[in-house]
């Protein structure tokens, strides 16, 4: 083909690029239509840049390629994290575990029982055991899932307080990441803000004398992604409640959704709130509990069911991929299996093992890396004040460039910049992902010595090593 002819530019016909075997991975990856388009864009750049003057078949192909690369890089997929952040609201917050995915195919690839009651033969609840599951959990008389805990919020709000008074210290008007600001949405649901107290210090007779004939409720809210340290003074629910008049509802969000993992003693869990007296306590189903994106509300029976009646709780249901991992994940979670867990639980059990892991690398990289402690936080917004010992390697090379280099691989790696050295926090790696963490880093920083390294630490090898090193340490 030659693109050109009596010395002016003739680009092929986009059809005939499409035909070209390059082109093949792409379109399955991208469709027709988006590398169509990418296509014409391209040639688009091409007449009207100067260059066209001297561009060769070659070059066509290298910025058709380039510039598909980057649509590939918009599409979603794996990465692996190694930020140190386990739950990482960037990069997806709670990977579900693999065999829990398993588990839910077959209800969710035929058809199944989302809304029928299969021993009445009649139309039922969209969502199976999870209420019964989470009264196991957490104590709680009935729940409800709506698509996240903003919406939990939010439903609470409306369906409960709209036109009324609801009560809020000053200490936890927070604002929780992309914008979610609790007074913005008490404004939407159409409840009236009554604020109390001071940003450090609010006490039970801060809300009680600000209850008024027109209070709904008094919401308390976890700080969550910050903690106020030194004189600071939050409310005793129990002493809260007893006080409360019967009709004014007391409801929490929790946002994390601790429940029965172990390695945030200081944190009150959802079953402690309820049974000191929360009506409603709501949280994230892909924090700590390490589900799907979704939004958990539990407590008083009458309340939940208020909640389900609320016309906005069709817009606001999950669908039954959502709602079928849930229910798988709080049986693994009731019986304390390793599905159960949560991506926080398992990795923080794994964190003694981050040393060998930056081991092996400086032991195979050499001075290209460098073994460093770090420290690791759960993040996503919860345990603001936990930081938990671990490892991982510092790079040796320009920062900006490594970062760029390791998000290019085939599997890209998120690492973190810290103080210009580009570095690994191997804290958010799991099992798998150090495996072909390992692989990625041999492509890129000794691929002569990729076959040795095969042989000399071949994937196996490094998982038995790591495997025999968790039972070890597991019994000292
Ligand atoms: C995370 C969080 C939210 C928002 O939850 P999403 O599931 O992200 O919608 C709300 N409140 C608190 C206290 C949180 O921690």
């Amino acid at each position: 083909m030659n693109i050109y002819s009596n010395g002016r530019l003739r680009l092929p016909q986009v059809e005939q690029v499409l035909q070209r075997p390059f082109i093949t991975p792409f379109i399955a990856q991208l469709s027709r239509p988006l590398v169509t388009q990418a296509v014409r864009e391209y040639f688009a750049k091409v007449r009207a840049s100067q260059q066209s003057q001297t561009i060769t078949h070659f070059d066509l192909e290298a910025g058709i390629t380039r510039e598909l690369s980057k649509l590939m890089l918009v599409r979603q997929q794996r990465v692996i994290n190694a930020t140190g952040t386990i739950i990482h609201t960037n990069l997806g917050r709670s990977p579900i575990s693999p065999e829990l995915w398993d588990q839910v195919k077959d209800v969710n690839t035929h058809y199944n029982n989302l809304e029928l009651a299969l021993h009445k033969g009649k139309r039922g609840q969209r969502k199976g055991l999870i209420a019964e599951l989470l009264q196991a959990l957490t104590g709680a008389d009935n729940a409800l899932v709506v698509n996240n805990n903003a919406c939990s919020v939010y439903l609470i709000l409306l369906a409960l307080a709209q036109g009324k008074e609801v009560i809020v210290s000053r200490g936890e008007q927070i604002q929780i990441g992309g914008g979610f600001r609790i007074p913005d949405i008490l404004a939407m649901s159409g409840a009236k803000l009554v604020e109390v107290g001071t940003t450090n210090v609010t006490t039970c007779g801060d809300y009680i004398n600000a209850i008024t004939e027109n209070t709904a409720m008094v919401l308390l809210v976890h700080q969550s992604n910050f903690a106020i340290r030194g004189f600071t003074e939050s409310v005793d629910i129990k002493a809260l409640k007893a006080r409360l008049p019967e009709d004014v509802i007391l409801a929490v969000d929790q946002g994390s959704g601790v429940s029965t993992e172990d390695f945030c003693p200081e944190e009150k869990d959802i079953g402690r709130y309820i049974k000191q007296g929360a009506d409603l306590v709501c949280f994230s189903g892909d924090k700590i509990i390490g589900g799907p994106q979704a939004g958990i509300v539990c407590g008083r029976d009458d309340l939940v069911q208020i909640l389900e009646k609320s016309p906005m709780m069709r817009a606001f249901r999950p669908g039954r991929i959502i709602l079928s991992l849930l229910e798988a994940l709080l049986v693994e979670k009731l019986n304390r299996s390793d599905m159960g867990k949560g991506i926080s639980q398992a990795q923080i059990e794994r964190l003694p093992l981050t040393k060998r892991y930056a081991e092996k690398l400086a032991c195979y990289f050499g001075d290209k890396v460098e073994v460093q402690p770090m420290t690791a936080v759960v993040g996503g917004g919860t345990l603001p004040d936990c930081d938990y010992p671990c490892y991982g390697v510092a790079i040796v090379g320009e920062a900006k460039l490594l970062s760029e280099q390791l998000r290019a691989c085939p599997i890209p790696v998120i690492g973190v910049i810290n103080r210009d050295r580009f570095v690994l926090n191997l804290a958010s790696v799991t099992e798998d992902d150090f495996e072909v963490l390992f692989e990625q880093l041999c492509a890129l920083f000794a691929p002569e010595q990729q076959p040795v390294s095969q042989k000399a630490l071949s994937q196996e090898r490094v998982s038995q090593e790591l495997g025999q090193g968790k039972q070890q340490e597991g019994n000292s």
